[in-house]
């Protein structure tokens, strides 16, 4: 292991399963040279390592790993179980998933069993405590990897079974399930818990009831866990002073990873940006995985070194863009940089995607500029690691909320949660102001502003942390689409935004939805709290709500279907209000604003409360501030093509920072070409 703290981490998934001795000999130089310090395997390598049941052979993987560590490299050692042996599928006729249309799959890709499947846990924790016992006190092993991108759903009768008695072990009794799930909607009145059905049903005009849904998304988000957590407890019996976690999917909606990640020692994730994706979208990925476990680091466990092969078009990536991906996460709280993979396979599904080592070998731009990152991070070391962002503003992002909100039929079909919070989000990033993305749990003391965009599903007590908030002098800011369910789904009578109404000062008569050519200006009544252009335009859904207690800041315009005018009666109704309460404000906001509109409202709303962007700036560029017991860290990423500028100067004084790429110091205005980054260091005072 390191002594003292850990670097940050370079390298990456290396599947040596697939090659000979004399290629795995030349990958080891070629890591070395590159600065490689981590790998990861072998994650896909169980028919391998076990290829019959209970007869392991692992003396290969000892060789490799021999060769790893004498060239200085540590491992996360991966259990292999998100690829089973097929005799494993075989024997045991509850490993392979049910599907959604009630299909026993057949054996052959990865991620594909029954995460509640009773053999496939017994040799999966046999395979991981076999592991555990040859290799915990290899002195290269750094952490252990779980499996691979959980998140298969499966609808076996096992998996019914085990879901009746999680609704037991939640619910009571059938009195209390009958009510959470409204049953008496359409006459799906339950008697008997073993009449439970799991949503396979699909039907072109309704899914599946929204409830019963959303509680088996629950469901299995903590069978998933028992399946990790299966592994991990033996892992971390073994080695209780090594990290043990699992990484997750770029595409992460189908398992709560606010629920699953604090059972890990480190949120890890994958990170595919697609080409032509706006900047701004994978920073704001990597924000929630920050939050996850509540702003600690977390590590990027793999992006592409160069093209993905899964898109509908896959472009290379072209010269220096992985320095800038590799970097954004680093500027967002990741402590490493890792990649999928190391050498390119020679076929399989994934044979087209990206590799340091890529079927064209190693005189490459690709493996040049791993090599160029690897002898940055040397330089770098371990100096910002374990660094923590500060934001004095928030946005709320909620898990289940974003399944609810999904899972709903109406008001339109448009409906993308993500995409929906990725705006409020880019307004701050685009101003260089710092933001948390945080949960309905994290505690509000550290914030000014709080931002909740389409917070539909309330849940308990997260009304009163918000009507405290405000009461005590807190910013906060809600949207059309909000307070409108509990945490099963049940609406509330007596107006949106449910509990509090009285907080916003207002209460939503009804939800227009706007088809996808329609807009609807929003006019600026030019009080106190505007935006400094009068017109804006809005579109998606139209809350028609009504100002009680709370000034009206805007309203809706006229109404129009592409650039043709329509009538609208509505026109003259609040769009955008602000009500006093407490020693607070809380805004609402009634539809979907232009890209202006909100930046001038986020912006007004950090003048208002105080809060502050990073530094002046001129230019596309990415500014965040990581700090440590060092110091802080200052990252600039130019993602323009022109030269940007920023003015590290506060008021009154002029501050030395060192540039620890370019090696030297830096003050006053700082010039950062096309394309670039620099890590600005100012220690403590
Ligand atoms: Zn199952």
């Amino acid at each position: 292991m390191w002594n003292g703290k850990r670097p940050i981490l370079f390298g990456g998934d290396y599947n040596p399963d697939q090659w000979d001795d004399a290629t795995i000999d030349e990958d080891m130089k070629l890591f070395e040279q590159a600065g490689i310090n981590l790998l990861v395997l072998p994650v896909f390598a169980w028919a391998k390592l076990e290829p019959e049941e209970g007869k392991y052979d692992f003396e290969w993987l000892d060789n490799i790993l021999n060769k790893i560590w004498e060239h200085g490299i540590h491992v996360f050692l991966a259990t292999p179980t998100s690829a089973q042996p097929s005799w494993l599928s075989k024997k045991y006729s509850d490993v392979l998933p049910v599907d959604i249309a009630g299909r026993r799959r057949t054996h052959g890709m990865r991620v594909f069993f029954c995460v509640n499947s009773i053999n496939y846990r017994s040799r999966a924790r046999a395979i991981a405590e076999a592991l555990a016992e040859r290799y915990r006190d290899f002195p290269g092993l750094a952490g252990w990897h779980v499996a691979n991108e959980y998140g298969t759903y499966c609808y076996c009768e096992n998996c019914r079974k085990k879901f009746i008695t999680w609704l037991k072990a939640r619910y009571g009794s059938i009195e209390e399930l009958n009510s959470r799930w409204h049953t008496s909607f359409w006459g799906r009145q339950i008697y008997d818990f073993d009449d439970v059905t799991l949503p396979t049903e699909l039907n072109d005009d309704y899914r599946f009831c929204p409830a019963v849904q959303l509680d088996y998304m629950r469901f299995v988000t903590d069978s998933t866990i028992e399946c990790y957590l299966n592994e991990a407890q033996v892992l971390k019996a073994a080695t209780p002073h090594l990290p043990v976690f699992t990484n997750i999917s770029g595409f992460i909606k189908k398992l709560n990873q606010f629920e699953m990640t604090p059972h890990m020692d480190f949120v890890g994730w994958d990170n595919y940006p697609a080409p032509g994706d706006d900047a701004a979208f994978p920073a704001f990925k990597h924000e929630i995985m920050r939050a996850a476990r509540d702003g600690a680091p977390f590590l990027v466990a793999e992006q592409s070194p160069n093209q993905q092969n899964w898109q509908p078009y896959n472009k290379i990536k072209r010269p220096g863009e992985i320095r800038r991906i590799a970097y954004q996460g680093l500027a967002h709280g990741a402590d490493s940089s890792l990649f999928f993979q190391m050498r390119q396979s020679v076929a399989g599904q994934e044979k087209f995607h990206g590799a340091f080592i890529a079927h064209s070998g190693f005189q490459t731009r690709i493996f040049r500029e791993g090599c160029a990152l690897g002898q940055e991070f040397k330089k770098l070391g371990s100096s910002f690691t374990g660094g923590r962002i500060r934001a004095r503003a928030a946005i709320v992002f909620d898990w289940e909320n974003w399944w609810a909100l999904e899972l709903t039929s109406g008001p339109t079909q448009d409906m993308d949660y993500l995409k929906q919070v990725f705006r409020y989000y880019k307004a701050f990033y685009t101003e260089n102001i710092p933001v948390d993305i945080i949960k309905t749990t994290t505690k509000l003391d550290n914030y000014d502003l709080v931002v909740m965009p389409l917070l539909y599903m309330m849940k308990p007590g997260f009304d009163e942390k918000i009507r405290e908030f405000v009461k005590k002098g807190g910013t906060a800011a809600a949207t059309y689409m909000s307070g409108r369910a509990d945490e099963n789904d049940r609406c509330v009578f007596g107006a949106y935004p449910g509990p509090l109404k009285d907080v916003f000062g207002v209460w939503v008569e009804e939800t227009d939805a706007l088809y996808p050519e329609e807009t609807i200006e929003i006019i600026m009544t030019g009080k106190e709290g505007d935006c400094s252009e009068r017109q804006h335009t809005g579109k998606f859904l139209c809350d028609l709500f009504h100002a009680q207690t709370a000034e009206v800041l805007a309203v809706y315009g006229k109404s129009f279907a592409g650039e043709k005018e329509q009538e609208c009666f509505y026109t003259g109704m609040p769009a955008l209000t602000v009500n006093k309460y407490g020693e607070g404000h809380a805004y609402y906001l009634g539809c979907e604003p232009d890209e202006s509109f909100m930046r001038q409202w986020i912006l007004k709303l950090c003048e208002e409360t105080g809060v502050k962007r990073l530094f002046a700036f001129e230019g596309k560029l990415e500014l965040t501030c990581r700090e440590n017991e060092n110091g802080q860290y200052v990252f600039v990423i130019n993602h323009g093509n022109s030269k940007g500028r920023v003015w590290l100067n506060e008021e009154g004084e002029s501050p030395v920072y060192y540039s620890l790429l370019q090696d030297k110091e830096v003050k006053g205005v700082f010039t950062i070409s096309p394309g670039e980054v620099s890590v600005l260091f100012r220690g403590r005072d």
